[in-house]
């Protein structure tokens, strides 16, 4: 018996060794309670607690060191020896710390007693705590998250995810992002971004991607990877949000800061970018385009007469035509009020571009329905060749400029291409084109007159004023050559202003020495449209001038009647109701039609110098100049033949039954002071021979000039 205990205790105190050599080096809290007690304490577990071994053991309570004790002990059974619990540890500066607790029934010494383990459980609690809130925010973020595997599969979407993109998850489990691609991003952007998530991992940027639906987004995607403990890629995480309305935001801000807003069309801005890119478009591929410069003709009467609104759906209208007359891939650009641009990229040979010119010619002509009004415009086009013309992005623009200077001057309503001549020339009169202004100010312009003569006797019956610029640096600059700037910008009307005044002046000192010669005075179309015609100034002029309001004949121009605006007819009779006269000039030249001679209060017709100047008999243009004459006379007109140059005409045009001419044969437009000289003259000499002064005086202002 003896034996047996002392062999128990033995056993007894070698597993007390054993237990207490395990416990002291264990990385578990381990202690002995007994009667409430500590009556053991590992290290570790005085670590856990922050009191020395000691100090634990000399606790009168478990309590203080696991406030839960007492209440788990109730809860553990009798029978049951094992127990294994999360409850909180007190930590002697009064912190709780989550540990796993295990309870051990054992006998300690001979007595009953618990072993505890006390394993820390702040980490693990803390990493389910991150989990739970991980997946908190993976389920409720608005941010859309996707997890591939190291090959792109999907593996998971959160519902931010399904809600962007509109695929569930099933839909999307096994495939690859590929499914969003919208084809927008060229492989070469992929390749970049793979590039780049291989070296580092990360990536982020903007994609534009399709949804289920096939609407396409913007994305602003965030990549991260998550590494094996190999350094192999085991997730990449794909977090993104929709950025579409931003992108559209952010285009349509573009647009309007690149866009003129009333067309639609590329500004000015943007079609030096554009012009730029076609240049080294053209460079990189060894091929050639060309810039086309179009300026609508006599727009701004449109402006004036119709109002702006008007205007504006006339260039809106303008801009769709001339977008249909070229490919998607050439830009139409709108640089200034009524001026456009068009790059022609790709062009093989001019005769393609002059095609293109052909038929923005037809559909820029064609009317304008505008609300109620009907209105019509054409265009002068100039046209520059890239890399023929020019190499520089400024040069090209200002040769397609001046190639549609060049195309106003011939006329209008006609395409120019460039010719290196063209600068020198054409530059003088652009400027001299800006000089116009002051030319008013300065007095340089001047009034040549040009009699108009009864063929029959020889005797000057009217005189027609024909303005000159006297420029300060070119000379005499004729009128062609300044009128259609001068319609085109407006200036017309002070240009008209002043061409009238100085006719009634002359007039007046004519009258003053008894010689009573009508002026006619030349109108431009623009000056009816813009409110030029001052019918009561110019009625006061005569007046306080003491002249017979006959003293005048206003000359237009065909153009001016095909509008059929009421507004023009109006001042017309306004005019004649005055008691000035009207005639048509250039007459066979326009859209003549015997309606308009029936239509508008007309005086005189002036048959174009084009029949007059080849007249010989059997000709084609004499058979319309008679036609003509029967048609004037039989709708009671006078009529006027301008450019007479020899007597053959002279004498087949009094055959024909005109009676008055105008031309060379007689005089070339002169300053008043060469026929104030004759007039002086002529007043001197007895009144009886007046019919054959006057054939004197016609026959010196010939040799004068
Ligand atoms: P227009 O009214 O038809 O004037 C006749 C033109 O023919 C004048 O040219 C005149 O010099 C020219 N001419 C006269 N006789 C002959 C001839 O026998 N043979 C030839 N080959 N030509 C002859 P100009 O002075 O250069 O004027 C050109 C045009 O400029 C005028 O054509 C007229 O439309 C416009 N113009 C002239 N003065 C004014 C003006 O004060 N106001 C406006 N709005 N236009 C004007
Ligand atoms: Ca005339
Ligand atoms: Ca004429």
């Amino acid at each position: 018996m003896q034996r047996i205990s002392t062999e128990r205790a033995r056993i007894n105190k070698q597993q007390n060794q054993l237990f207490l050599s395990l416990a002291n080096n264990s990385l578990i809290g381990i202690g002995v309670i007994k009667n409430d007690r500590f009556v053991f304490s590992n290290r570790h577990l005085a670590q856990m607690t922050g009191y020395e071994r000691q100090e634990l053991i000399a606790l009168p309570d478990v309590q203080q060191i696991l406030p839960d004790f007492y209440t788990e002990l109730e809860r553990f059974p009798e029978d049951c020896n094992e127990k294994l619990i999360e409850t909180k540890l007190l930590h002697y500066s009064g912190k709780r710390i989550d540990i796993e607790l295990c309870l051990l029934r054992t006998r300690f010494d001979g007595d009953d007693a618990i072993v505890v383990f006390v394993l820390d459980n702040t980490a693990r609690k803390n990493n389910e705590r991150n989990a739970q809130l991980a997946a908190l925010v993976y389920e409720n973020s608005t941010e859309a998250i996707v997890v591939t595997d190291e090959s792109g599969v999907i593996v998971g979407v959160n519902p931010a995810f399904v809600e962007i993109t509109g695929y569930q998850l099933s839909e999307v489990i096994g495939r690859t992002m590929n499914l969003l691609a919208s084809g927008r991003q060229s492989p070469a952007f992929y390749k970049k971004m793979w590039r780049q998530l291989k070296k580092t991992g990360r990536w982020r940027g903007d994609i534009w991607n399709r949804r289920k639906n096939g609407e396409e987004y913007a994305e602003r995607l965030n990549i991260s990877t998550c590494y094996n403990e190999d350094g192999t890629v085991f997730r990449r995480i794909g977090l993104f949000f929709d950025v579409t309305q931003d992108k559209e935001r952010e285009q349509q801000i573009w647009r309007q800061a690149n866009h003129d807003h009333l067309t639609g069309l590329p500004n000015r801005q943007l079609f030096q970018g554009r012009l730029q890119k076609a240049m080294q478009d053209a460079d990189e591929r060894n091929k050639a385009f060309a810039l086309i410069f179009l300026d609508l003709d006599l727009f701004k009467d449109v402006n004036d007469t119709l109002g702006h609104n008007v205007g504006d759906q006339l260039l809106k209208e303008a801009s769709k035509r001339l977008l249909s007359c070229v490919r998607d891939t050439d830009t139409v650009a709108r640089i200034g009020g009524d001026e456009f641009t068009v790059i022609v990229s790709d062009v093989p040979n001019q005769a393609v571009v002059e095609r293109i010119c052909e038929e923005i010619l037809v559909k820029i002509a064609q009317p304008y329905q505008l609300g109620e009004n009907v209105a019509t415009v054409s265009a002068s086009i100039g046209v520059t060749m890239y890399p023929e013309d020019a190499s520089d992005a400024g040069e090209i623009l200002k040769n397609a400029d001046m190639a549609m200077y060049a195309a106003k001057e011939c006329g209008r309503n006609q395409y120019c291409f460039f010719l290196p001549a063209m600068s020198e020339a054409i530059q003088a009169r652009i400027l001299f084109s800006q000089n116009l202004q002051t030319a008013i100010a300065e007095n340089q312009f001047i009034l040549y007159y040009q009699p108009i003569i009864d063929m029959r006797t020889g005797q000057v019956r009217k005189f027609e004023a024909l303005i000159r610029w006297d420029h300060p640096e070119l000379g005499l600059v004729p009128p062609s050559e300044y009128i259609p700037f001068a319609e085109d910008s407006g200036l017309i009307v002070d240009i008209g202003q002043w061409v009238f005044k100085a006719a009634v002046q002359q007039a007046k000192r004519w009258h003053e020495q008894g010689l009573n010669y009508q002026i006619s005075v030349n109108v431009s179309p623009a000056q009816f449209y813009a409110d030029g015609i001052k019918v009561e100034e110019w009625v006061r002029l005569l007046e306080d001038a003491g002249l017979p309001t006959s003293s005048i004949l206003i000359e237009i121009t065909e153009r001016l009647l095909l509008e059929e605006n009421p507004a023009i007819t109006k001042r017309l009779r306004q005019l004649r109701e005055a008691g000035l006269q009207i005639a048509l000039d250039d007459f066979g030249t326009g859209f003549s039609s015997l309606t308009y001679l029936k239509r508008y209060p007309i005086d005189y017709l002036k048959i174009d110098q084009s029949f007059v100047r080849n007249l010989a008999p059997e000709s084609e243009d004499l058979a319309l100049c008679e036609a003509m004459i029967v048609m004037a006379q039989k709708l009671g007109l006078g009529v006027i033949a301008e450019g007479v140059e020899g007597p053959l005409q002279q004498s087949l045009l009094l055959e024909a039954g005109c009676v008055l001419g105008q031309g060379y044969l007689y005089s070339r437009p002169v300053p008043p002071q060469e026929i104030e000289r004759w007039l002086d003259e002529r007043k001197a000499l007895p009144t009886n021979t007046s019919s054959s002064n006057d054939q004197r005086m016609a026959g010196q202002l010939l040799q004068d000039t």
